[in-house]
């Protein structure tokens, strides 16, 4: 194995999103970028923007002669 990329491959999470290092403040991620665009990821696959319809005419309270 000539190659030297990394002391510890085994020990040596890669991050998921591009494959480099992880490293432990960020991880399983090798920076907060990937992290975020890890998120990214998951928000835009799981959500797929979420619909809130809420009725305009609910909940306005109606005029009370007093
Ligand atoms: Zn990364």
């Amino acid at each position: 194995m000539p190659a030297m990329d990394q002391p510890n491959p085994r020990s040596t999470k890669r991050c998921p999103i591009c494959g480099k290092p992880e490293l432990r403040r960020f991880r399983p991620f090798c920076s907060k970028r990937c992290a975020d665009i890890d998120l990214h990821r998951w928000l835009s696959g799981s959500y797929a923007v979420p619909v809130v319809e809420e009725d305009a005419s609910a909940g306005d309270g109606g005029e009370k002669d007093a």
